[in-house]
């Protein structure tokens, strides 16, 4: 088996997207929740502490979301490119993995 933080694959949908990692588990992740941790060097230092990332969470959900384009980054990695900006940073997939975990919601087999 592959590690489970390995991206296998990624589904888009319109408000959130499926991903599937190295350990066959597949979560629903919003894009809000992937956006407000926006790896990007503007973004990254306000996820230091609790309340600035949930500032940045507020600020983040006042954004129309829209559907992003990914591009993957080697391989160990995704470019988010949002419409509303905010499209430098490079989520690993061990970030996306993290992400998944503590917002998302994981789907049965
Ligand atoms: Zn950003």
């Amino acid at each position: 088996m592959e590690p489970r933080e390995s991206l296998k694959g990624i589904k888009r949908d319109e408000e959130s997207c499926v991903l599937e990692f190295g350990d066959n588990s597949r979560f629903r992740v919003e894009y809000l929740a992937i956006r407000s941790r926006c790896q990007c060097a503007k973004c990254k230092p306000r996820q230091v502490n609790e309340q600035r990332r949930l500032e940045l969470e507020q600020e983040v959900a006042r954004l129309r979301m829209e559907k992003p384009r990914v591009t993957q980054v080697g391989r160990y990695g995704l470019q988010f490119e949002w419409p509303s900006g905010c499209s430098s940073g490079i989520y690993s997939f061990s970030h996306l993995r993290k992400v998944a975990d503590e917002s998302g919601l994981e789907l049965s087999t």
